[in-house]
């Protein structure tokens, strides 16, 4: 493996868990060790002092009933017996100094702890101590305790099964860790490897996913685990990126469709100013097609800059008391000569005091565009009401008609920009008004929703917060 693909290697996942759970494993393994290695120790030592105190209430009891001498021949006989390497006594003067002993001549390196002997006074007490040989490497349990007042007994047994037993369990402890750490890291290893396996999945679709080619998915197994939840959010931001994407495909069409009309248009006049004998009259004509078209450009370019300004705050608010009776009113009387050469019956019901704080120019402009379209999409000898109501916390402007009315599938597409209804398409317009509506709406913390059936008409109803003084 190349230095590089080693640092990719080491920088995985995977890799990490693995070196977590085997470095967890590791050192519960090895709390677990060194619990039973205390426990069997401590044990052990426990056992030999309970031995060597055994063996101390013997000698005390025969001391005791049958003077020194029987003493000394039985601890004699008695080291004879467990082995001269194994067991040693020693009898020692209240000072310290010896007068009698087993062979010492392998227990030259013990000597007599005066410190501690200077602490024992009569039959109560003892004292354990624990001596290295360092010539043989050997570890001994010695026991001092007094005999009567005159006496001290020094008892020794070597520790050589507890140094062995020590021995074996290092060995073993070695041997197993290093063979559970690598089971372990293998383990670790397979078990983040199947887990991080649904998030190669996830990357691997990402992966694949182009702007032209939306539609892969990550599969998903049976299982409701974490990685399939992931798999199946990252599945449905898919879905909405790929709506989204859609959309802005669709909404790039429809303005280069309706850019392209006045555009057509204004060449097609240029084109036919440059073309044959043209009277003055023509030509006054034609530039007043082009002005006309011109108008029809800026217009959209102005509301496409104004939604978006809208949506994003730029503008602030000029914020005051606006009463939406009166703006209704007076935008009915702007739109009564359009109703009445249609002629569509318009009835404006707008009450008194429906008071909101906002900025009247878009206000104005929203109850226009809904009026507008009222009129717009309502055939010759139909009806149209506007009306303000209000409960305690809203105002509420509605725009009912008996128009062509918009299908269920379009009725939230008609906000998005340049979206236009094809049952409309003959009716003129640029797709612009609801959106700029809704943004309105939205900067005056209102909603704006429609109730429609095709063919027999819509309600449009905007709600903003009353103004409070
Ligand atoms: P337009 O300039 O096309 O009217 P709008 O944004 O105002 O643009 O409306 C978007 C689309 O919503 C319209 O093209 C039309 O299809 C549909 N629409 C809006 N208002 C009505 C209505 N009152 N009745 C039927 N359809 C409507």
């Amino acid at each position: 493996m190349s230095s590089k693909a080693m640092l990719k290697f080491r920088g995985t996942l995977a890799f990490r868990l693995t070196i977590w759970y085997g470095a967890v494993f590791s050192i519960v393994s090895v709390a677990a060790f060194l619990f039973f290695y205390l426990m069997i120790t401590s044990g052990m030592k426990q056992r030999i002092d309970r031995d060597l105190l055994k063996q101390l209430a013997e000698f005390r009891t025969i001391y005791n009933l049958e003077g020194l001498e029987t003493l000394e021949r039985t601890a004699m006989f008695q080291s004879l017996a467990a082995g001269e390497k194994d067991f040693f006594f020693r009898l020692l003067y209240p000072s310290g100094v010896a007068f009698s002993s087993s062979n010492m001549s392998y227990w030259k390196e013990i000597g007599v702890d005066r410190k501690l002997v200077g602490t024992l006074v009569d039959d109560s007490n003892h004292q354990f101590e624990e001596v290295s040989i360092s010539s043989s490497k050997k570890k001994v349990r010695v026991l001092y305790a007094a005999m009567g007042k005159n006496i001290i007994i020094q008892l020794g047994r070597s520790m050589a099964d507890y140094i062995k037993i020590i021995e074996t369990f290092q060995k073993l402890f070695f041997s197993t860790m290093t063979f559970l750490i690598l089971v372990a890291a293998c383990i670790g290893w397979f078990m983040a490897r199947r887990a991080l396996s649904g998030v190669e999945a996830v990357t691997k679709t990402a992966k694949q996913i182009s702007e032209t080619d939306l539609g892969k998915r990550v599969p998903l197994t049976i299982g409701a685990d974490e990685i399939d939840r992931l798999a199946s959010t990252f599945n449905s931001m898919l879905d909405r990126i790929e709506k989204l994407v859609n959309r802005i495909r669709e909404m790039g069409d429809n303005i280069a469709h309706d850019l392209k009309s006045p555009v057509t248009r204004i060449r097609g006049v240029a084109e036919l100013s440059l073309t044959g004998e043209t009277s003055m009259d023509d030509y006054r004509k034609m530039a007043g097609d082009t002005i006309e078209s011109c108008d029809q450009l800026l217009d959209m370019i102005n509301t496409m800059l104004m939604i978006s300004r809208t949506e994003a705050g730029v503008d602030k608010l000029i914020l005051e008391p606006v009463d939406m009776a009166r703006v209704v009113l007076a935008a009915c009387e702007l739109f009564m000569p359009i109703a009445e050469d249609k002629p569509i019956a318009l009835s404006c019901n707008a009450g008194e005091n429906q008071v909101i704080s906002g900025d009247v120019r878009l206000i104005q402009r929203m109850t226009a565009n809904l009026l507008d379209n009222a009129l717009k999409y309502t055939k010759p000898q139909g009806k149209v009401d506007i009306s303000v109501y209000n409960d305690k916390e809203y105002i509420y402007l509605s725009v009912k008609d008996t128009g062509i009315g918009i299908s269920p599938e379009n009725t939230q597409r008609i906000f998005d920009r340049f979206f236009r209804c094809d049952q409309s398409r003959s009716f003129g317009g640029t797709g612009l008004g609801l959106s700029l509506s809704k943004a309105i709406a939205k900067a005056h913390k209102g909603k704006i929703n429609v109730q429609s059936k095709l063919g027999q008409g819509s309600t449009f109803v905007v709600s903003i917060p009353r103004y409070v003084k």
